[in-house]
């Protein structure tokens, strides 16, 4: 007999509601291939109600003091990390990705909360005595009231983290949509942020798919909308959002290259390559799919990365013995196999194919995959692929280097390897993406920098967290004040009279 699955609901005004949508998606083990859950889909209804319990605790958190909301904060931080091991399980389970690099995204996530316990200092404003005679001016920055974030599969944790530290500490309400893909993570949080003292309805989980996304982006209580996943649902997002009269950020797909110069330390970035490509089966949004070999660095790179896949281990997340797990569902294995054989019959040459591994018999596993001599107009090359494969191009010249990885449609991470901090220079004057690694594969920012890409990786022009987060979630204010000198008041306030 099939077990019975568990239910992923919503969670509005402090409880865990199943709402009024009978519209379920199911939920998977990608490392079994076992159905293990059942997440609601939400509707109007339920989107009307989600927003009316945050409406409601908006208006009251935002009059709660800097130092009460940030006492909140480092509760929720200090409850997230002895939880850690918990939402990492939680992750591995619905993502697959392994243990340790779900550990690593609860700990990329919880910099965020760690910056937003400073939001006291964060919302300080500028003041000017005297502008005029009499005259002071100062400003400041206010919630928006309601906002909403929508987020991927593959950062169940750390993409929400990304956006509601910071959301909730300039103090508004957030409602999170989670991925219908890995729901359950987001429930984790819900209950830990109200053991942390933060009051019902100012953090709302809405399980639910486009019919959510559209409800939230028709509503007129929804002011701002940060969304991070695939890039045509980020120009929907920001499409309808935007003409809806709301604030959005909207963070899309990626090609990242990785250019290798000849005077490059060929192992460490035959390492990095790997690990940047591979880990999380490929499915960051940050992974290195693209590598560019400068000169005569081609052969060497190509030997020096296949030389390092056998010893990859693709197996469970919840092994320790696995280097990377499955994909997220069968559909999108079955997709990241076929780009492998368009590559391969555009004239690709398939050093190593995935699609031979020795696999798991159950689960969404592919191994991982290496192709040599790709070329731009390839499918491989011009579209994201999201999976454990990584594309080799050949330049003749740093220059042609740099204008092929600014002539692709995506423009989210880019990195150099090099010993010549001259060319590295020049490589991040001239290359057009918006966080450039230098030796570094990964260059996600921390969280006291904003994190965001250029071109179709970004619509919007505000990034996320850090900075860009506080101001993305607050609106500027700025007051003109004139008090006239009490000595020259009607009313007798113990000052010589001027007159
Ligand atoms: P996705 O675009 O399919 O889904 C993202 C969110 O949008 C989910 O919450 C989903 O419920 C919702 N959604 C799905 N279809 C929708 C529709 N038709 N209308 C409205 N909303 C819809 O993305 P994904 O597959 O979950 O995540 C992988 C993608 O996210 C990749 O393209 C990856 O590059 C990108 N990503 C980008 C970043 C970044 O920082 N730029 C970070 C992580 C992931």
């Amino acid at each position: 007999m099939t077990p019975p699955v568990n239910q992923v609901a919503h969670w509005i005004d402090g409880r865990v509601v199943f709402g009024r949508s009978a519209r379920t998606a199911p939920v998977f083990n990608p490392a079994t291939g076992v159905q293990t859950g059942s997440v609601r889909l939400a509707d109007a209804d339920d989107v009307a109600a989600a927003v009316g319990s945050a409406r409601a605790a908006a208006a009251q958190w935002r009059r709660s003091s800097l130092s009460a909301r940030s006492d909140v904060l480092f509760g929720f931080r200090e409850l997230v990390r002895a939880q850690a091991a918990e939402l990492a399980g939680q992750v591995t389970r619905e993502h697959g990705k392994v243990l340790s690099d779900a550990a690593g995204e609860v700990a990329r996530g919880l910099e965020n909360v760690e910056f937003a316990c400073g939001v006291p200092h964060l919302l300080r404003g500028g003041f000017s005595e005297q502008a005029s005679t009499g005259v002071d001016v100062y400003s400041i920055r206010q919630p928006l009231g309601v906002v909403a974030g929508i987020t991927p599969f593959n950062f169940p944790v750390m993409v929400p983290l990304w956006m509601c530290a910071n959301a909730i500490a300039c103090g508004n309400a957030f409602i999170l949509e989670p991925s219908e893909r890995a729901p359950s993570a987001s429930l984790l949080l819900a209950r830990l942020w109200q053991r942390a003292g933060l009051p019902d309805g100012v953090f709302t989980v809405l399980q639910g798919d486009r019919e959510a996304v559209d409800g939230l982006l028709a509503h007129p209580d929804v002011a701002a909308v940060s969304f991070v996943g695939s890039t045509p649902i980020a120009r929907h997002v920001y499409a309808t959002g935007t003409a809806n009269g709301k604030r959005v950020q909207a963070l899309g797909g990626a090609k990242n290259h990785m250019v290798v110069l000849p005077d490059a330390d060929i192992e460490v970035a035959a390492d990095a390559a790997v690990s940047a490509a591979y880990g999380s089966a490929g499915e960051r949004c940050m992974a290195v799919s693209v590598a560019v070999a400068v000169g005569d660095a081609g052969d060497r790179l190509v030997d020096a990365i296949a030389a390092r896949l056998p010893k990859l281990r693709v197996g469970a997340g919840d092994d320790p013995g696995s280097d990377l797990g499955p994909l997220i569902t069968a559909a999108h294995r079955d997709r990241v196999r076929g780009y492998i054989a368009q590559g391969v019959s555009a004239g690709a040459t398939a050093v190593v194919d995935g699609r031979a591994a020795d696999l798991p018999a159950d689960g969404f596993f592919l191994g991982v995959t290496l192709l040599d001599r790709v070329t731009p107009e390839m499918s491989v090359y011009t579209d994201e692929i999201f999976g454990p494969v990584l594309c080799v191009l050949r330049a003749g010249t740093f220059d042609e280097a740099v204008q092929l990885v600014n002539r692709h449609e995506f423009g989210n991470g880019a990195a150099i390897f090099t010993r010549d901090g001259g060319a590295a220079r020049r490589f991040q004057f001239e290359v057009e993406a918006g966080m450039v690694g230098v030796n570094v594969p990964i260059p996600v920012p921390v969280a006291h920098y904003s994190f965001g890409g250029w071109k179709a990786s970004l619509f919007g022009d505000i990034h996320m967290y850090g900075p860009d987060g506080i101001q993305f979630y607050t609106r500027a204010k700025v007051v003109t004040a004139r008090w006239p000198d009490p000595a020259t008041s009607t009313v007798d306030l113990g000052f010589p009279r001027t007159r």
